[in-house]
């Protein structure tokens, strides 16, 4: 409770402020994974990593700089056999820690993550639809997040919307409310997003009107009651996909991302697209400070982004949705 009274006055002195700041970083530790999505390009990229004492030093580094929250992601972060060690050293600097996973490694890696405050993990829809991308049992997954929940761990998931998921959103919302786990959903296609990352077409991409429709079920749901994550403002964003207003976009002042060979950017949308200071090179306060200012007229629809946008100009609708999203247990 403390660390998040502690997180609230960091987001409203910055807002009041106005400063540049980074409270929240995005922080890919790996390119490998251990599965091939067909809508994700990041595991053909192969970067190099980053050492565990880099890393170590540069979230020091970051907690020095007021970063408050912290979210790892891959590649697949749990391939990494220092992850344990990485989270705990984010939650001693007083962090909220988020890892995303696709959920093939939770039980092997249970213990690395107690520390962490929230797990984001993959889940696709009933068995079928999660055996398109090769990912964990659905029962083995439910049985390791509820031992997950049980060391005090918030889980979500985070279901990309293919069209087989839409097809069956009402068995998803089944299992969410069977075990009480709230969905966060994203759009399919990178396009949606105004990303570099090669996107790999094929059936599983919902036509603009089915991806539509979707969202608007979605948001019917989580009137109902249903456990979603997502904000009604995101909803309500994306819900026209790619002719979705403009949104300003606080990436490069309030949060950034850094790449896992330490490139600082203001978000993962532009990764390659520009020149990025390298946080073990200058050191992460200076990266930061460095990295070009983007401004993205037409904004974009990358889910995390958005809801941070919402987030940290203090909507208070975001506030309360965050708030009960990180309750539940
Ligand atoms: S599990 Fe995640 S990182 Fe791995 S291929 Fe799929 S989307 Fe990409
Ligand atoms: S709108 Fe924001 S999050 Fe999206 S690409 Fe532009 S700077 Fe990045």
């Amino acid at each position: 409770m403390l660390k998040k009274i502690r997180i609230g006055l960091a987001v409203l002195r910055t807002a009041l402020t106005g400063e540049k700041r980074p409270l929240s970083v995005t922080f890919s530790v790996t390119d490998r994974c251990n599965l091939a999505c067909a809508y994700c390009s990041f595991p053909e990229r192969g970067s190099k990593e980053l050492s565990t004492e880099q890393i170590l030093a540069l979230i020091r580094e970051m907690a020095a700089a007021g970063t408050k929250r912290i979210g790892f992601v891959g590649g697949e972060p749990l391939l990494r056999n220092d992850i344990g060690a990485l989270i705990a050293a984010a939650r001693t600097a007083g962090m909220f820690v988020s890892l995303t996973t696709n959920g093939t490694l939770l039980r092997r890696r249970r213990n690395d993550l107690k520390n962490a405050d929230m797990i984001l993990v993959s889940l696709d829809g009933p068995q079928e639809v999660h055996d398109l991308t090769g990912k964990a049992a659905v029962n083995v997954l439910l049985a390791d997040i509820a031992v997950l929940r049980q060391n005090n761990v918030a889980v979500c998931t985070s279901t990309v919307l293919t069209a087989p998921t839409i097809e069956h959103l009402d068995s998803l919302f089944k299992i969410s409310a069977d075990v009480r786990l709230p969905l966060a959903f994203q759009p399919y296609s990178y396009e949606y997003y105004l990303s570099v990352a090669k996107t790999k077409e094929g059936s599983l991409a919902p036509s603009p009107e089915m991806f539509k429709s979707a969202i608007k079920k979605i948001i019917q749901k989580k009137q109902d009651g249903a456990l979603v994550a997502n904000s009604y403002l995101y909803l309500d964003q994306i819900k026209e996909g790619v002719n979705a207003r403009a949104q300003a976009c606080l990436a490069g002042k309030r949060y950034c991302f850094v790449d896992t060979n330490g490139d600082v950017y203001p978000c993962s949308p532009v990764t390659g697209r520009l020149r990025a200071p390298n946080a073990c090179a200058l050191g992460f306060k200076e990266a930061f400070r460095q990295m070009p200012a983007l401004s993205c007229k037409d904004g974009c629809l990358f889910p995390c982004y958005l809801e941070y946008n919402f987030l940290f100009s203090l909507s208070p609708r975001s506030i309360i949705n965050v708030l009960k999203t990180i309750g539940i247990r």
